[in-house]
């Protein structure tokens, strides 16, 4: 006898044979003993999952010449052994055509069906049609079949199965019963491919088959195919008994063992880019693709996620106890957060690397992204260190991370020191009260703010409510005149370059320097006031400050518009979309939030542009201004 696949050696010719859809076989069996027939059937769902095959057992056991109730026959269920059956199972009966649709799609095949149809059966009860991958029939080819449909002889029964029910027409769907197949349980497929590994005389060890189950999805057929194609290549014991391995279905597949995602990913916790990235490079030498590799990375840390969401015994997880206990391990390692932000960049990777060109560097960077996004901070670390600067430094947000100590996280690090004066204009306050006025540091971060200068200090900078900056350190001597301009200026715009404040450093680049009695004046042409307390921030006053205070320079200095200088409106930054452009109050707002400040301080980040995203209704409340 010719060989046959599993698949069909084994596909079920009873209602109770088929896994995983008892839902639908109970509501047939009812439906057959009550001899409630429907003269149209739509089953729908993944392929591979029984759709055809309940088609034809449930023609069997229509068309069964063995009458139900019968001792040979004693429940709906087709005997199997008369005439019809065997036909029906050999696919030659005359009563009961299958159609691919995907070919048999057009109008002239259909009307060639609906003119058949009209004829009684040659000899069973009923003209069954089996369609399958119906969603492929035309419109044209369906409304030809609806008129059958709408007024079908008794005789006559339509089953269409497809993949994609939302593409027959809801016309033909409402004249017939829906039933939707569930995927095939992981259990379900290991239960039947260990009988049929029994019957077949294959030796096989149990994580063997629960690769197979595992690579079916969802889909016996899928499974058995890939048994199939494992038994075929599969060395022989004594008894000259196929040997189905792990490792040799590992290897059929293209797959790396999950032990390897399992090292992977502990690299990541562990911050270990360089370990990181040699495995890949030993992964991709060895000839996997990273393309197929990404793609197990993301049904790891899936199957990681829901254990830890369900814990190792969740539903959740279509795998065996040990790869179980395995996805429990990684998922001991991160927090939630971490696991879903993994599993998103990982999904990310994995979407790229279908289209691109040097997809090894793709995978790279993608993997070295997992270890880099644990140094992110959770925005409720943020806010909680804000809100309790007075309470006990906290716990790493990470707890169980169990490698977390060799983990370096930088930001975590300097986080736990206390944080020092959220706001500025608290610190030059306490500073100029405890200080008897005679040393005193004043950091101005925007105009509205200079009444914090005591009247009479400063000559220029009471007559220029323009000045952005302005500092008064320890009254050392220091006199203007001893260093020259150009000295300072080089001075300070290389280090604000050098701690990265560059449009600070250009700005200050193209503006005009000169002494102003015993101050530094420097003029930026083209920006307004604003614009220039945007872009030398706190942070640029305090690289200055310290720069003046090195190079000997004078204590004080001012940041004005210089003479091109412009109104507000046309220097607020282009925005695009429907975002509004901040307006003083709000920007202000927002610059002196202490959340805004700490976050700069942790990121060493300038703000440059603050945007209005409240609805217009939302903003005139905030500022009642005529
Ligand atoms: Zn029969």
């Amino acid at each position: 006898m010719a060989y046959q696949v599993l698949a069909r050696k084994y596909r079920p010719q009873r209602f109770a044979d088929v896994a995983g859809q008892d839902h639908v076989t109970r509501t047939l069996l009812n439906a057959l003993a009550q001899n409630r027939i429907a003269h149209g059937y739509i089953f729908s769902g993944h392929r591979g999952i029984g759709k055809t095959t309940i088609a034809r057992i449930l023609a069997q056991a229509l068309n069964c010449r063995t009458a139900a109730g019968s001792a040979e026959r004693p429940a709906p269920e087709p005997c199997g052994r008369c005439d019809s059956c065997v036909e029906i199972r050999q696919g030659n009966s005359v009563d009961v055509i299958e159609i691919d649709a995907a070919t048999n799609r057009g109008i002239d095949e259909i009307r060639e069906l609906r003119d058949a149809a009209r004829y009684s059966p040659a000899r069973d009860r009923y003209k069954i049609y089996i369609l399958d991958e119906a969603h492929q029939i035309t419109e044209a080819a369906f409304n030809a079949l609806l008129k059958t449909l709408e007024e079908p002889p008794a005789h006559v029964i339509f089953m269409m199965a497809t993949t994609e029910p939302e593409n027959i027409p809801q016309t033909i769907r409402s004249r017939c019963q829906h039933f939707s197949f569930h995927a095939v349980r992981f259990d379900d497929i290991l239960t039947q491919l260990k009988s049929i590994a029994e019957k077949e005389n294959v030796s096989a060890e149990e994580a063997a088959l629960a690769l197979l189950a595992e690579a079916g999805d969802g889909s016996m057929r899928d499974a058995l195919s890939i048994m199939d194609q494992a038994i075929a290549s599969a060395p022989s014991d004594e008894n000259n008994h196929p040997v189905l391995s792990a490792a040799q279905i590992r290897e059929l597949m293209g797959a790396v063992p999950n032990a390897v995602f399992e090292r992977l990913l502990e690299a990541v916790a562990a911050g270990q880019s360089a370990e990181l990235v040699q495995q890949i490079n030993g992964l991709v030498n060895a000839g996997h693709s990273p393309l197929s590799l990404a793609r197990q990375l993301v049904r790891y840390l899936r199957n990681a996620l829901m254990a830890k969401l369900g814990g190792e015994q969740t539903e959740l997880l279509e795998i065996s106890l040990d790869e179980r206990a395995r996805a429990a391990r990684t998922a001991l390692l991160f927090t939630e957060e971490e696991l879903t932000r993994n599993l998103q960049i990982v999904l990310r990777t994995f979407d790229d690397l279908n289209y691109r060109q040097e997809q090894r560097f793709h995978l790279e960077l993608g993997l070295l992204k997992l270890i880099h996004a644990q140094r992110l901070l959770p925005i409720e670390e943020l806010l909680s260190s804000l809100a309790g600067t007075s309470s006990a430094p906290r716990a790493p947000a990470a707890a169980p991370r169990a490698t977390s100590a060799a983990a370096p996280r930088s930001p975590q690090a300097a986080f736990q020191s206390p944080p020092p004066s959220l706001s500025p204009f608290g610190a030059g306050g306490g500073a100029a009260s405890s200080s008897h006025g005679q040393a005193r540091a004043a950091v101005l971060a925007s105009p509205e703010a200079a009444p914090a200068v005591p009247p009479g200090e400063g000559n220029g900078a009471s007559h220029e409510p323009a000045s952005l900056a302005e500092t008064n350190l320890a009254a050392s001597g220091a006199e203007a005149g001893a260093v020259s301009v150009e000295a300072l200026r080089s001075g300070i715009i290389a280090a604000l370059a050098a701690q990265g404040l560059d449009s600070a450093s250009n700005c200050l680049g193209s503006a005009a320097w000169s002494f102003d009695g015993s101050n530094l004046r420097i003029e930026v042409p083209g920006k307004g006031k604003k614009m220039i307390g945007l872009t030398v921030n706190a942070a640029a006053e305090k690289i200055i400050r310290q720069e003046l205070q090195r190079l000997g320079g004078p204590a004080r200095f001012l940041v004005v518009p210089g003479e091109a200088g412009t109104g507000e409106a046309e220097q607020a930054p282009l925005l695009a979309g429907s975002a509004q452009p901040a307006s003083g109050g709000v920007q202000e707002a927002a610059l002196n939030n202490p959340l805004v400040q700490r976050a700069r301080e942790i990121f060493k980040a300038e703000v440059r542009s603050v945007l209005d995203l409240r609805g217009d209704r939302m903003r005139r409340k905030e500022e009642p201004r005529p």
